[in-house]
């Protein structure tokens, strides 16, 4: 009810004129006035209308006021509606006490002093309205906080689910504002950095955020601020240390004030894939190569035989003999390199005793072509027969790496020095094998050596990939062994050297390896 709106006055007389007459004097109130002549019309009119106040005669003949004060106060709905009583004669305390006990809250003598009516009437009508708009009010509030408890249980079950989702993700899940300031930390951040919610408060994530791919930080955080979000990988550092590539997708919330960060570690994925699509590239070169030892393997006995027949053969003079003796001797290298080939390639699921001269021979044999092709002077220099148990596809693939990288740098020729040799790791004093790799290419820059070994690094744009140097540093480190690379120069060349300690156990520290053929295959050529 707004405070302009009118209410009812119910008038209760079974004489009109003297409704007429209350009538008259209440119509300067302004609100509305409803008359009735007997007890039932009244009654009525309670039922439908809201009534503010009900006036009426104590004693009218046909109908006694306080029975219908009874009829109204019996009333649920009504009681707490105002009556006030018109008494015609005096009435005694008792009698007034006897209304009131009915429920009247006022009486008014005759003859009536209009004044008086219009007053009694008035308060009664503004404590109805007032009434009713606290009612109003209270009900408005009642409706207000209950909207407001369950907007605040939903939200609060909403959030709950929310926080139970982001730590259930496997996902690393973090929220920083723009400052970098670590704001949500869920447990998927915890396993995938090593950092706990405590121990990442306060530390800026910026730091851990080395390099992007493919794109610098700088240009990341440029298209978040525009676009709103960046979806791409980065190299971040673990509390170990260790670099893991981590795919990345950064929203910016509406306020343009926090980020939020979800990541997953990719760094076993890619490393699988590339190794794969390595190991897969050597595979098919080996099927063909298989094929042709396997081709060329049976006439190549009959051959031999035939050399070994005709060598012996009574009518062949001295000359003729020795080159017959030449030609066998020639035909069993041949043998020698299709068997080599073949057991190159042929890949073992248990670590086998791998000669690493072998090896690195037969690397360089794939690598052939682009030596030849780029006028590579090729110098070896093997000084260890030592042998490491392990699996040689892996190992093929750090010097594949090394041999093709050394390859690369010098498109115009230069000189490839391969080494092997015995040595003790100047760290960890355990014996292995130091295998370098040399070329004079034109060296690294300052800039690129620290990232050398980061994935998709690289400075030969589309025909790089940037993962060989991760990968091998990756097997490597499998091995329990160390890669490190220096520049230098003298007499105007630069060199670049990549070298690769490999444990070999104390035992097979210049122990003889293999038969003969390894013995052989120790070709040191300076
Ligand atoms: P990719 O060969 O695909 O570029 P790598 O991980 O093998 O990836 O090498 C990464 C980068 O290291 C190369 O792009 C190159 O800049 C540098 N690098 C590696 N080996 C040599 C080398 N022998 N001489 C000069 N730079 C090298
Ligand atoms: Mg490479």
């Amino acid at each position: 009810m707004t405070p302009d709106e009118k209410v009812n006055i119910l008038m209760v007389d079974d004489q009109p004129a003297k409704l007429l007459s209350y009538e008259v004097i209440l119509s300067d109130l302004g609100e509305n006035l409803i008359k009735a002549s007997s007890a039932k019309e009244a009654l009525n009119i309670l039922l439908k209308t809201d009534i503010a106040v009900v006036l009426m005669n104590v004693s009218m003949p046909e109908l006694d006021g306080f029975e219908l004060a009874d009829m109204i106060r019996e009333h649920p709905r009504f009681g707490k509606t105002a009556i006030i009583f018109i008494s015609g004669v005096h009435l005694t305390d008792t009698d007034k006490i006897n209304g009131y006990r009915r429920g009247a809250v006022d009486y008014i003598s005759v003859p009536v002093i209009p004044e008086v009516l219009r007053a009694k009437v008035g308060v009664f009508v503004d404590l109805h309205r007032k009434t009713r708009q606290l009612e109003r009010l209270n009900a408005e509030l009642e409706r207000r906080v209950a909207a407001r408890t369950e907007e605040l249980r939903q939200s609060e079950a909403h959030h709950r689910e929310r926080a139970e989702l982001l730590e259930l993700a496997t996902e690393a899940i973090i929220v920083r504002d723009i400052k970098g300031a670590i704001r949500f930390w869920n447990s998927g951040a915890e396993t995938l950095y090593g950092w706990t919610r405590d121990e990442i408060r306060g530390r800026d994530l910026h730091q851990t955020l080395e390099t992007v791919f493919p794109v610098s930080r700088e240009a990341a955080e440029y298209a978040l601020a525009t676009a709103k979000s960046w979806q791409g990988n980065l190299i971040v550092h673990g509390k170990d240390g260790r670099e893991l590539v981590v795919a990345t997708r950064k929203v910016l919330n509406r306020d343009g004030d926090a980020v939020l960060e979800i990541q997953r570690d990719i760094t076993a994925q890619i490393q699988a894939e590339e190794a794969l699509r390595q190991a897969e590239k050597l595979a098919a070169m080996g099927r063909v190569a298989g094929i042709i030892a396997h081709e060329i393997n049976n006439p190549l006995e009959a051959i031999t035989n035939a050399f070994y027949l005709l060598r012996n053969h009574h009518s062949l003079d001295e000359e003729a003999r020795y080159y017959a003796a030449l030609a066998e001797q020639e035909l069993t290298r041949v043998s020698h390199i299709t068997r080599q080939t073949l057991s190159f390639y042929r890949e073992s699921r248990q670590p086998i005793t791998v000669s690493l001269p072998e090896l690195i021979d037969n690397v360089v044999e794939l690598q052939q072509r682009p030596i030849l092709l780029n006028g590579i002077d090729l110098q070896k220099k093997y000084t260890s027969t030592a042998a490491l148990r392990g699996f040689p596809g892996e190992l093929r693939q750090i010097f594949l790496n090394l041999i093709g990288n050394a390859i690369q740098a010098m498109p115009a020729g230069g000189k490839l020095r391969l080494r092997i040799s015995d040595t003790v790791d100047s760290g960890t004093q355990r014996r292995g094998l130091a295998i370098s790799v040399t070329d004079t290419g034109p060296g690294i820059r300052p800039e690129d050596a620290r990232r050398l070994f980061q994935p998709f690094f690289t400075t030969k744009s589309a025909k790089g990939t940037g993962l060989g140097l991760w990968i091998s540093k990756g097997i490597v480190q499998k091995y329990e062994g160390r890669i490190s690379f220096r520049t230098w120069r003298k007499d105007d060349c630069a060199f670049t050297c990549f070298r690769v300690f490999l444990p070999t156990g104390d035992t097979s520290v210049g122990e003889p390896v293999r038969d003969s053929e390894v013995a052989a295959g120790v070709r040191a050529i300076a």
